[in-house]
């Protein structure tokens, strides 16, 4: 069987017959043969979508939101089903599997929620017997682009809020996760989305990724990925004015005061950088740290470090699962190897691991380093794998300056008791999301979502501030005077 493409409500191959595969990363399974599309397979996805536009639009929102909430509910119904394929696709160990599945239930039950709200505003009016009120309305179009990290929380982020909104969408998915951006297609289909309103095209990003930008049917493009591509998404993008929301890269830190609860800070530690395998676009990858309690918490990481287990993420003994592809092991590599070279002190792991329960897959053994200073490239660069690095500072003040100072400025993290430092962190710390006392992921959909600087261009998914991706305002007035008023004008007369 071959995972096709959905385009006008029909499963369809790829018009060229290309297929590539989606392996297990932490075996080499084949878990899926895949339409291979090209430029051709876009054109047809966007000219569906561009047809369904007008009556979609012309839904109810609350009857549209049925759809959504049929959805989520045959998503609970098989979440089991579906966080198996999530660890055997994309890597992910199987309790974080769920919790992936359980993101995408979540949002796409609050989203529904918004069917029956989608708020504008009534005004008073400057002039008598005139109404003044606004509403959203949706944009048209949209290519939604989403990484494998999360391969079915991330397109919930994008599809259920733009098709709530009124829009039509081409979905393309990751190439390491098409199988399960298949199945939540399928679920879509099943709970009654019409033809043409959601479209999925399967391939390259190089590819199917540009043709999506370039087209001139696709009036917003909602993108997550990497910085580069990202960027280079914006600049095709804007030669057309097209509207542009981008979620990218992270380099998040976690900063642990000398008053911390070390042992809470731990585990906070090992959980935002290792879950994941530190694939998640919040992981922690920079630690830092009060020199007071550098030592100590260095000594007690490394010991619980030295204990996570390796593996395939459906055993329930494994703690950290494989990264996702060959080439992603060789980066996380790399950045290995540099810290070392530029000076780093290498605590623990720093190796590639290919024996035992990792022979048959791309694992990297989780790794940490001390003596790090914030100018390396490990502490200003974007890892996306299990390689943490550690700062130290003498102060607050030092410590907010060290997390600020990064290129990245999606999530960040405080360990203390004092009250103080707890406000004044959330006060001065320069990234979209703050957390005090908790690791530097665990986002709840109904909260605004992103970063500043290069991890985004200004936009926030979830929660309400999602719509103002995915609608534009329309301003109305109703003038009952029976008589011409102009507005700034009569006022004087
Ligand atoms: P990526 O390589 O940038 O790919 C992201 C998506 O863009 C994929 O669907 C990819 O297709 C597609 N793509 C690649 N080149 C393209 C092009 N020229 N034009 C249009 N689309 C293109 O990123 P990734 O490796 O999948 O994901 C990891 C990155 O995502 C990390 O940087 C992480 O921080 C970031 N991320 C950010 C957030 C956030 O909310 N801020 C959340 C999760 C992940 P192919 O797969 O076919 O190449």
């Amino acid at each position: 069987m071959v995972f096709k493409n959905y385009i006008g409500g029909k499963w369809v191959d790829s018009k060229s017959g290309a297929t590539f595969e989606s392996i297990n990363p932490a075996n080499g399974e084949v878990i899926g043969v895949v339409s291979k599309s090209d430029a051709t397979d876009v054109d047809d996805a966007v000219e569906a979508a561009a047809r369904a536009f007008p009556s979609w639009r012309k839904v109810p929102a609350p009857r549209r939101a049925e759809i959504l909430f049929r959805a989520a509910q045959i998503m609970l119904s098989r979440k089991e089903e579906l966080s198996l394929l999530v660890t055997r696709e994309m890597g992910k160990v199987i309790k974080e599997g769920r919790g992936d599945v359980q993101e995408g239930i979540d949002m796409t039950f609050y989203t529904a929620g918004e069917g029956r709200r989608l708020l504008g505003s009534t005004t008073p009016a400057e002039l008598p017997n005139k109404f003044a009120m606004s509403v959203r309305d949706p944009i048209g179009v949209v290519a939604a682009i989403t990484p494998w990290n999360f391969p079915i929380a991330i397109p919930t982020w994008k599809l259920m809020p733009a098709l709530v909104a009124g829009n039509t969408v081409v979905f393309k998915p990751a190439s390491d996760t098409p199988v399960l951006a298949h199945k939540l297609v399928e679920i879509l289909e099943e709970a009654g989305i019409p033809g043409g309103v959601l479209n999925l095209v399967l391939g390259p990003g190089g590819t199917v990724g540009d043709a999506l930008v370039s087209h001139p049917k696709v009036d917003l493009i909602s993108f997550t990925g990497s910085t580069a591509a990202g960027k280079g998404v914006a600049q095709k993008a804007s030669e057309q004015l097209k509207r542009v929301s981008l979620e990218m890269g992270g380099k998040n830190a976690i900063i642990v005061m000398d008053d911390a609860d070390l042992e809470l800070a731990v585990d906070g530690i090992i959980w935002s950088a290792y879950g994941t395998t530190g694939q998640r676009c919040t992981a922690a990858s920079r630690l830092i740290v009060h020199e007071a309690v550098r030592k100590e918490l260095a000594d007690r990481l490394i010991n619980r470090i030295g204990a996570l287990r390796l593996g395939d993420g459906l055993l329930d003994t494994t703690d950290v699962g494989p990264v996702v592809n060959a080439s992603q092991l060789d980066k996380i590599h790399g950045y290995v190897e540099a810290g070392i070279k530029e000076g780093a002190n290498l605590l623990i792991g720093g190796t590639i691991c290919d024996e035992g329960d990792c022979a048959k897959g791309f694992f990297h053994k989780p790794t940490l380093f001390d003596n790090v200073n914030p100018n390396m490239r490990i502490a200003q660069e974007e890892i996306f794998g299990p390689v943490v690095s550690m700062i130290a500072v003498s102060s607050l003040d030092q410590a907010i300056e060290v997390n600020n100072a990064s290129r990245y400025g999606l999530s960040s993290s405080i360990f203390t008791r004092d009250i103080n430092n707890a406000f004044r962190a959330m006060r001065d710390i320069t990234t979209g999301i703050v957390y005090v006392n908790a690791g530097t992921i665990g986002a709840e959909v109904h909260l605004p979502f992103g970063g500043t600087r290069g991890t985004g261009n200004g936009h926030r998914e979830a929660g309400q501030a999602a719509l103002d991706i995915f609608t534009e305002w329309k301003s109305l007035y109703v003038d009952f005077s029976g008589r011409l008023q102009r507005a700034q004008i009569d006022l004087d007369s």
